[in-house]
């Protein structure tokens, strides 16, 4: 059986930072379910269809074939046959994601690929409905948080330093935008399983909370290798 670990919690809490290092330190897969929605609002924005269209997102899908591979370590997104890893990190694509994530057809299309991923491998799962919707039985379960004003002056740090424009209060309301959207809609909200681990990352250092995170996955490691 395969182990996994499930990271929830709103965008710049440090999911895919710590994700990444976790899947490094054990030799898990890495799975970043965010760039499956973020594929899917790209491609509904090419074809110059709204992401809030539901009707016409639910058409498009039928067109749409998503690819996770790794290169040289890093995770990459192939849509229909293109390399987009780049293209979907884009503020608008994260919008975009946040408008086709409320469509149920969306959400079910990507639930299969997703679940599948994580029983033939150990996966660290980022996303907003990992350990409440597509992973419940998740050996760990994380649920990352941090103040809105934290995760959009990271966000604005990342932008500055890819060398692109950002101005700091237009991420801080997209920042509370999505907040908003994956926080209110009907099918998957984001919120915290019951039987998550809540961790604040605002006032402690990346390390710090690896540090923690270890600890928690390395205890319910014991845990199963004792009662085999
Ligand atoms: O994590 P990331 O910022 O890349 O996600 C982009 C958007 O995709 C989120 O704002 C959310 O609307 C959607 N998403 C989701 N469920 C997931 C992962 C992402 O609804 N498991």
């Amino acid at each position: 059986m395969s182990f996994c670990v499930a990271i929830d919690g709103p965008s710049g809490a440090g999911k895919s930072t710590l994700a990444k290092m976790l899947a490094a330190h054990y030799q898990f897969c890495y799975i970043d379910t965010g760039a499956m929605y973020r594929a899917i609002g790209l491609y509904v924005l090419r074809c110059g269809e709204s992401p809030h269209d539901h009707s016409r997102v639910c058409e498009l899908l039928e067109q749409i074939q998503l690819e996770l591979f790794t290169e040289d370590g890093d995770q990459k997104m192939k849509l229909n046959g293109e390399d987009v890893t780049k293209e979907i990190r884009r503020e608008e694509i994260g919008m975009a994601a946040a408008g086709v994530s409320s469509c149920p057809q969306v959400r079910a299309f990507l639930l299969k690929t997703q679940r599948a991923l994580a029983q033939k491998q150990d996966v660290v799962m980022d996303g907003r409905d990992i350990g409440t919707v597509v992973l419940p039985q998740a050996d760990v379960k994380l649920f990352l948080t941090a103040d809105p004003q934290v995760r959009a002056q990271r966000r604005y740090q990342e932008l500055c330093e890819k060398g692109q424009q950002a101005d700091y209060e237009a991420v801080l309301r997209d920042v509370c935008e999505r907040d908003r959207q994956d926080e209110t809609r009907e099918i998957s909200p984001l919120c915290c399983a019951q039987d998550a681990v809540k961790i604040d990352t605002g006032g402690c250092s990346i390390p710090v909370v690896f540090q923690r995170l270890c600890d928690l996955i390395d205890q319910k490691r014991g845990a199963l290798a004792c009662s085999i």
